[in-house]
């Protein structure tokens, strides 16, 4: 912080003073404003020229830079060398989530505008665990809460009204992700279903052990298709249910809920004598993998019908509802009892947002919580009904992020990713050496490389050569991912689908999600040739005779994210 003789920097009071209240040097001003001025007024240039621009150091090579675990005594550099060391050493070997020929995962381009809106939240500081570190921001939060209800839930006005700014109302929250949100809505509906009654307090006072006894149980599960998202699983682990519970369920030819399994298992689990409760059924509003949609519609007949909680995970597809074309894709989601949607997703949001919004403004009573110096019964405090305790006004940012767009300027967003995904798998299906693996219905497709010879080997294989022949294409396609990502110039993801009467190990896919607006067809004809010529470069020979093993060297395994 400070120089004494030397050159040395120490902390004291002096140094400590002019970090909270005096200006900075002007030599340490001039530098920040420097590198500032690029962020604010020219983020995608600043991002194409600082970021992600030296892929080829190896993970391994750069893990040797942080292997030491001590913290300094005494301080070691400048702001302006830290705010140096980020942009000029850090930036360059992190990812450029932005590029348009990125378009392997969830996360991409952001309008500049975010940027300054995250700015000026961490500016402000607030906290909008409760109105005394908040107090106009935790109103205007309830406010944006009800916007965003109305556009999924389309309620009357008179309902608006009554619960706006209600303080035992709550529509929904905000949360860090939508992995909590996702958490959120299945501990309320855990509570719901296992509510009070009698002598019994219910599952949140009394615990898990109490509430099977209560209500004669010996398990409870979740129902959601397999290709629900992972957080599930956690969400389950956390509330006591365990994630083994969580019934993974079939999909039709178009990856959708299979209805027809659906009723069968319900009617299994609700047998005459069954000590299993079905806690929740969940539609998925955009799968993670493949961008599908379950059939909204009648996943809430069943739910009523049962009186079960319908969850809708919209956390990737939600927004899809701001866009007049597309929105019919959404229907039946004004029905669920709770929707998650994520704003760090289509919304186009910074990291990181999460929301759950729920149906019934007092569905969330069962979660309340108060302490004797915050959060006090009766008053607007967010904290109240959250999991999260202290919490960033991220509220701001989309409440503004939304006057600027309009629900006009997101829609043109949704469109053009939904329209330039069905141009992709056009082409896709046009080259001989790909198969398109599913249709996109929003803007996520998956495909493979499969030379033509052996599409056409697959066509009459038996059991045993189609689980060689895939076993191959899956270590092909796993292998052109990882050439194509360490190349460093374009990236697609890789994930594995578990299709009907396939390969039971499972078909590696190539996955791509497309969002940036800056992405188009020249782009992604331009990434696929490079597959092609990856596959003719280092692979052309693993088909030469198909029952010579491993014609690929073995790659270190490594995972998807969201
Ligand atoms: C991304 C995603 C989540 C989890 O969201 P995070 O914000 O990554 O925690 C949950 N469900 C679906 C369908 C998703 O796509």
């Amino acid at each position: 912080m400070d120089i004494k003789k030397k050159g040395e920097l120490v902390a004291d009071w002096d140094a400590l003073k002019r970090i909270f209240v005096k200006p900075e040097s002007e030599a340490s001003k001039s530098a920040l404003v420097k590198y500032m001025n690029k962020i604010l007024f020219g983020l995608n240039d600043f991002l194409s020229t600082h970021v992600g621009v030296t892929e080829k150091a190896s993970l391994k090579d750069m893990s040797g830079r942080f292997r030491n675990s001590i913290i300094r005594r005494t301080p070691e550099k400048k702001l302006i060398d830290v705010i140096t060391d980020l942009i000029e050493d850090i930036a360059p070997h992190a990812v450029n989530v932005a590029s348009p020929y990125f378009i392997g995962h969830m996360t991409s381009a952001i309008p500049f505008f975010m940027v300054h809106l995250k700015t000026i939240v961490a500016a402000l500081n607030q906290n909008v665990v409760k109105l005394e570190t908040s107090k106009i921001v935790s109103l205007l939060e309830k406010r944006l809460l009800s916007k965003i209800h109305r556009l999924l839930f389309e309620n009357t006005d008179e309902f608006y009204t009554e619960h706006i700014q209600n303080p035992h109302s709550t529509l929904g929250c905000f949360i860090e992700d939508g992995t909590l949100a996702n958490i959120t809505a299945l501990w309320v509906a855990r509570n719901r279903a296992l509510a009070p009654r009698g002598n019994f307090q219910g599952v949140e006072k009394d615990g898990i052990a109490a509430a099977h006894k209560e209500y004669g149980l010996d398990r409870c599960v979740i129902l959601v298709s397999r290709l629900g998202h992972f957080s599930l699983r956690k969400a389950s682990g956390l509330l006591g249910i365990g994630n083994k519970n969580i019934i993974p369920m079939d999909v039709d030819s178009e990856n959708r809920l299979d209805l027809k399994k659906l009723k069968q298992t319900i009617k299994e689990l609700n047998r005459p004598g069954s000590k299993t409760k079905i806690l929740a059924i969940i539609g998925i509003a955009g799968a993670t993998e493949t961008g599908s949609i379950d059939p909204l519609v009648e996943i809430n007949k069943i739910c009523r019908e049962h009186k079960i909680h319908f969850h809708a995970d919209a956390a990737w597809g939600g927004p899809t509802i701001m866009s007049e074309k597309y929105r019919h894709l959404l229907k039946g989601i004004e029905s669920a009892d709770s929707i998650t949607v994520d704003g760090h997703k289509q919304f186009y949001m910074s990291m990181t947002c999460g929301m759950v919004y729920f149906k019934d403004p007092t569905i969330m009573d069962s979660v309340t919580y108060h302490a004797k110096y915050v959060n006090r019964p009766g008053s607007v405090d967010l904290g109240i009904k959250s999991i999260s305790g202290s919490r960033e006004a991220t509220s701001l940012i989309l409440d503004s992020a939304l006057k600027i767009m309009g629900t006009q300027g997101y829609a043109l967003l949704i469109d053009h990713g939904i329209e330039l995904a069905t141009m992709f798998a056009k082409e896709i299906k046009q080259r001989e050496n790909f198969q398109l693996v599913t249709r996109p219905v929003l803007n996520i497709i998956t495909y493979r490389f499969c030379p033509p010879q052996v599409q056409q080997k697959l066509l009459t294989a038996d059991s045993a050569e189609k689980k060689q022949i895939n076993g191959k294409l899956n270590e092909i396609n796993r292998n052109l991912q990882i050439s194509q990502r360490e190349a460093g110039k374009s990236f697609v993801s890789r994930t594995t689908l578990f299709m009907e009467n396939d390969y039971n190990k499972g078909i590696v896919v190539l996955r791509s999600v497309l969002m940036n607006p800056m992405t188009t067809l020249d782009i992604l004809i331009e990434i696929l040739d490079e597959q092609e010529q990856i596959w003719k470069n280092e692979m052309s020979n693993c088909f030469s005779d198909i029952s010579k093993k491993g014609c690929l060297y073995h790659r270190p395994s490594d995972q998807m994210h969201g």
